[in-house]
């Protein structure tokens, strides 16, 4: 029986990998994880906590299952070759809080300039879009989304706590953004969390190009 879990786990996670090894060239392609940057996990056992992670300084023009890391609830490397993204702890944060199943993480060009023009405010609404309805839980485009935006902080275990709290202050968000940094999704599923990621990307830039457009200054 214990077998056979094992067997079911190892499946279960060479799927996983494959599924964001996939993601994360596609992700490179779209300019949305250059020069190494960006991170994808997914959740490969809950209890005990086991997480497959992104190794850290991979381009991810070339990724594949064998530059993932399998983590701990500590953080601490079971598995496979290479260290884990300093970003880790907030993978796991998402894990544990969320309950994600998968967590994405993207240093798009819009998500840059976005949390930059918006940081004053800590966050921006996202409304009136069809592209909305692609959120879990939406029905409507007639919705409105918090995005919140966190200041960015070399120090990872200070940062988790101050995204933390804000996971808490906004518990319907699907998603927030790191100032200067980049975009943080998950979802249930590593399939649910790629869609958000696609949403939130698609909308970041709607909204970035769109505030170009009218040359708004508007903070
Ligand atoms: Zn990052």
């Amino acid at each position: 029986m214990a077998q056979a879990t094992q067997q079911a786990l190892a499946l279960e996670s060479t799927a996983a990998e494959a599924f964001l090894s996939e993601l994360g060239r596609n992700c490179h392609v779209r300019g949305w994880a250059l020069g190494t940057s960006g991170n994808f996990s997914a959740v490969v056992s809950r209890e005990p906590l086991v997480l497959t992670i992104t190794a850290t300084g991979l381009d991810k023009g070339s990724l594949s299952p064998e530059h993932f890391l399998r983590i701990d609830a500590s953080g601490r490397v079971v598995e496979g070759l290479g260290r884990p993204s300093a970003e880790t702890a907030l993978h796991l944060l998402l894990a544990n809080v969320r309950r994600a199943g998968a967590v994405l993480h993207t240093h798009s060009v819009w998500s840059t300039i976005v949390s930059e023009f918006y940081a004053n405010a800590h966050g921006f609404w996202i409304e009136g879009y069809e592209m909305l309805k692609g959120l879990e839980g939406v029905k409507s485009h007639i919705h409105r989304e918090w995005l919140p935006i966190i200041e960015n902080d070399q120090d990872m275990a200070r940062l988790a706590g101050v995204v933390e709290s804000e996971l808490v202050r906004c518990p319907n968000a699907h998603g927030f953004l790191l100032r200067g940094h980049g975009l943080y999704t998950w979802g249930e599923s590593p399939e649910q969390a790629k869609r958000h990621l696609e949403i939130l990307e698609f909308l970041l830039e709607v909204v970035g190009r769109t505030r170009t457009l009218s040359g708004s200054t508007g903070r």
